[in-house]
This record gives C-alpha cells, structure tokens and sequence, in this order.
C-alpha cells in the first residue's frame, strides 16, 4: 500500500526509491540494468547499444578501452560482485575486525571529516575478472563506485592444468607459474593438482575463485599485510597470463583455454 502512494507523485516516486536502496544496503546489487534508458557517450558504448559489437572478446582481444561500465553489463548480464575485506573496525577490546570498509579521516577546522574505500571484485567464475576501488564520503557512493571500476577493468585469464602431478586437461588451475607484483608485495602463483583448493591468502583466494580458478599453490614476498597491494599484485599476475606467447600445439597438447568455455 506505502508503495502505490509514493508512485503518484514525480518527487515522491524518486524517495521511494532512494528508500528501497537504502534497504538494499550492505548486500547485493539486483537492480536490473535497463537498455533502453542508457545513453552512451562514447563510441565504443553507441556500438554496444546498437549491437554492432556484440561480444566482449571483441573489446578485450583488440584492447579497447572500457570507459563506460554499462558496455560490461550488456556483454556480460550475469556477472557476480564482491566485496573483499581491506579494512578493519575501531573500539573497544582491540577493533581491528575485518571490515569491507576502509575508513581514513582528514583533519579540518570543523573536525574530523571521514571518508571510506572500499574494494570490489566482478567475475563470471570463468574466465573474466576485474577489480575495482572507490573511494567517497559515504559507504554506499564508495562501493557504487568500486563496482563501476572494477567492470571497468575487465580481463580475460588463461586457464588450464600445468601440474606435473596432474596432467589432466581440465581448466581448474592457471597453465604456468606466474608472477605479479604491487609495490613491495611480490606474490606467485603456481599450477597445483586437482583438489588441492586455493592455498593462498584469503582475499587473493575470493578473487581467483571469482575468476575460475580452483587449484593453486602460492608464494608470496613482501609487506603482504597492505591488503590493497596484495590483491593489485594477485590480479597482476592474473594479468601477466595473458602476455605470454603461446605456440598453438603447446595450447592444444596442454589443454589451455583463453576466457570462458562457453557456459555462460
Ligand atoms: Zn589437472
């Protein structure tokens, strides 16, 4: 009933649904991205929209750069976000508990002016990921803003099983060992065999699983406790996938697949 009346008005109608978010807060996103409405400001978006491009390997394979994150939710409808746990609470008995929250302050004449970040992660669980970090004065403007950054930077990984203990051709680990680094943090990810799960740090875990990934063994150098480098450095590696030259009988012979498998 609250409902219809809020519907009446032009103004109103705008309340309601700033409430509704409101309510939403803290869990998921599911508000359905509506096409029709989206008025895209680049070319690459109005070649979205018009379907002339089609498929978001066009994008990626041909490097174009990814300036409205709209195009990502078109290609890509059923992607799922996360949030990675880079701050810590305040108060009494020590603090220090995991939040997803990162809260820094500046000191002005009125007081202290707080502000937040926070760390998104997007993923179809195989094949692409992307990260993202927002920063504002408030908690929901910061992950609105992570969530955009991270569909934003999108990437395509390598997937295969490049275990000597293994040797089967399925796509539960990365095909090699990879490095990636961020600042003094250093981290290396190499091929583990089926059912081994993700030994890494946890976060780093959220984001490989989030990509496709389900074996790995880890190592890693550094000041790992700065969340934020280790989780650029984990994705860095990720990245570094991509840039290495493969001839076409070793991807054949070892079974490596580029992106998604098709069960999209
Ligand atoms: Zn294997």
């Amino acid at each position: 009933m609250v409902k219809k009346e809020t519907e009446i008005g032009g103004k109103k109608s705008l309340g309601g649904a700033s409430k509704e978010r409101a309510r939403m807060g803290g869990g998921r996103r599911v508000r359905e991205f509506d096409k029709e409405a989206w008025k895209p400001k680049t070319s690459l978006g109005m070649k979205v929209k018009s379907e002339e491009i089609n498929n978001i390997d066009h994008i990626l394979d041909n490097r174009f750069k990814i300036l409205e994150h709209e195009i990502v939710d078109i290609l890509m409808p059923n992607l799922t976000t996360d949030l990675l746990l880079v701050g810590q609470s305040k108060g009494k008995f020590g603090g220090g508990q995991r939040r997803v929250f990162r809260q820094t302050q500046k000191k002005t004449q009125e007081g202290n002016k707080p502000k937040f970040g926070t760390f998104a992660i997007v993923g179809n669980e195989d094949g692409y990921v992307g990260i993202g970090y927002g920063k504002s004065k408030e908690t929901v403007p910061a992950r609105e803003k992570a969530t955009r950054n991270a569909k934003q930077s999108i990437i395509k990984i390598l997937r295969g099983c490049g275990s000597w203990q293994c040797g089967c051709k399925n796509l539960h680990s990365v095909p090699f060992a990879v490095e990636g680094k961020c600042g003094s943090v250093k981290i290396k990810l190499i091929p583990a065999p089926r059912g081994t799960g993700l030994c890494v740090e946890e976060e780093c875990g959220k984001l490989l699983r989030i990509a496709g990934i389900k074996d790995v063994w880890s190592q890693t150098f550094g000041q790992t406790k700065t969340k934020i480098n280790l989780i650029y450095a984990c994705f860095d590696a990720l990245k570094r996938l991509m840039e290495v030259k493969l001839q076409k009988e070793n991807t054949e012979n070892l079974g490596i697949v580029e992106g998604s498998v098709g069960v999209q």
